[in-house]
């Protein structure tokens, strides 16, 4: 086949061959990649090209000859329309095996260092309503199928309350059961949903910004507790009081019911004051510390950053501890803490723990956690690491013996990094969600850190997302 493809061509029965970053599979054509998405290894197909580049293409399957093994029925039936759990086609062994080559491939293609033997990837015990946390949208534009479009029946009432359709901000696709939030996260859902149909309360229109029901934010714990907050649009109190206290009359057991007016064209409520109405304005998540001998309880308030899938957190933060081996006379820093609850459950190994985050309101969590936990020997900062990390910052808190980061998909900014390699503390931990980017900063710290150890963990079963740990020794 000639370079010259032209856009929209087709290629017929190509073999996918590898999982991609990114949810992405790809073949080999001629000397070119191809990706395309929604398939896996094995599945033999025609693809119409969309995008042509000179070191790669693009293209969508229009037919299969022959679908792969890894394949099996997907389980929810709003699976290919909802932007969620995109791999429910794979088997869970299969997409182990995908996530662990991404992680593989990223740290011989982009870090091209040395490896030690990669034990195998810790997968989720819990592959369905693993979720703490799920965020739904109220709006009077319900996204069709084509079933739906094609059939008899007359859709006046376009009221929809689940998940946006991807790329498309104004569309919402209606969730009738969803498996990733333990109960009673599928029964408030449908609940509300038909309490507003029946007592005619608008839902909002994300074109025109106008309705009354905006969001609804769903958190559940470990610890059995639940926490509803209701996004308005508007502030109508009669008619949101009646709602609320009907709806505590349905969900007597709820911990913390609260509600926010958000009155703004975008959905952040970061900015925006929740009010409580019922119940506590927390909810509370348990997990044993990294000693074994505490078992700490973590606040987590409306707008506190907690992991979300809380029995898959306390196994990553296991092997955190493990890679770390933090001895009772050294000390830590925890960069990119978020709430702390990597520095609070290390606290109990360290002589002392420092964890820097740049989101004020965070911190106040994480101090708050410390306390509440009766931890001692934990400091925390707000600031962006960029700017904090520096030398005066290594003198105030005493020279790290090990830095735990876990920054956000970007990866560590350059000026953290020089940092890092300025500092010269003896091991680094490494956490990520994003495979290529650590891939990238460790071949920058390469210089001065060999990689000794490797383990990848899955928190988010079903979609592509990977967790990738990795240790770094000083090099002598
Ligand atoms: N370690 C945390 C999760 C961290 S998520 C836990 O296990 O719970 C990454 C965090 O990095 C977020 O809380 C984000 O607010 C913070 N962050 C992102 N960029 C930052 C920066 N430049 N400086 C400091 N913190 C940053």
């Amino acid at each position: 086949m000639g370079r010259r493809k032209r856009k929209n061509e087709i290629l017929e029965k190509v073999e996918i061959i590898e999982t991609a970053a990114e949810g992405k599979s790809l073949a080999k054509v001629n000397d070119q990649v191809l990706f395309v998405p929604h398939t896996v290894p094995g599945d033999i197909v025609d693809v119409q090209l969309y995008r042509k580049r000179r070191r790669y293409l693009e293209g969508k399957v229009i037919r299969f000859h022959k679908k792969s093994e890894q394949r099996v029925e997907p389980f929810c039936a709003h699976f290919g329309i909802c932007g969620g759990c995109k791999w429910q086609f794979i088997s869970y062994e299969d997409q182990l095996l995908n996530k662990q080559r991404v992680v593989i491939d990223a740290l011989k293609r982009i870090a091209k260092v040395d490896v030690p033997e990669i034990p195998e990837i810790i997968g989720s015990k819990k592959t369905t309503f693993y979720r703490n946390k799920l965020e739904f949208t109220y709006s009077n534009k319900e996204w069709l199928t084509e079933e739906q479009i094609n059939s008899e029946e007359v859709f006046k009432d376009r009221n929809a309350l689940g998940f946006h359709i991807p790329g498309r901000f104004d569309k919402v696709l209606n969730i009738e059961k969803c498996w990733l939030q333990d109960e009673p996260s599928n029964a408030i859902r449908n609940w509300v949903k038909k309490y507003a149909e029946e007592n005619e309360l608008p839902f909002f229109d994300l074109r025109t910004q106008e309705g009354l029901l905006r969001n609804m934010i769903i958190r559940t714990s470990n610890s059995g507790q639940v926490m509803v907050v209701f996004v308005f649009h508007k502030d109508e109190k009669q008619v949101r009081e009646t709602l609320l206290n009907d709806f505590v009359t349905q969900f007597p057991r709820l911990h913390s019911l609260m509600y926010v007016i958000n009155e703004k064209r975008n959905d952040s409520i970061a900015d925006l004051e929740i009010m409580p109405f019922h119940g506590a304005n927390w909810i509370e998540e348990k997990m044993m510390n990294a000693s074994g001998d505490q078992q700490l309880t973590f606040k987590v308030g409306p707008k506190s950053f907690y992991q979300t899938n809380s029995d898959q957190a306390y196994v990553l933060y296991k092997v955190v501890a493990e890679f770390a081996d933090v001895k009772d006379d050294e000390v830590v820093y925890d960069f990119y803490t978020g709430t702390g609850t990597i520095a609070n459950f290390m606290a109990s190994k360290s002589k002392k723990v420092v964890g820097v985050e740049y989101i004020p309101e965070a911190i106040e969590d994480a101090k708050e956690n410390a306390r509440k936990n009766k931890i001692k020997n934990a400091d925390f900062f707000a600031g962006d690491l960029k700017d904090v990390f520096n030398s005066e910052f290594i003198e105030q808190h005493g020279k790290a013996d090990v830095i735990i980061t876990d920054p956000p998909r970007a990866g560590m900014h350059k000026d953290v990094m020089a940092q890092l390699l300025a500092l010269e503390a003896n091991r680094i931990v490494y956490v990520s969600c994003n495979p290529a980017t650590q891939a990238r900063d460790l071949a920058l710290l390469d210089e001065k850190y060999e990689v000794s150890k490797v383990q990848a963990v899955d928190m988010f079963p079903h979609t592509h997302h990977v967790e990738s740990v990795v240790l770094l020794n000083l090099r002598s």
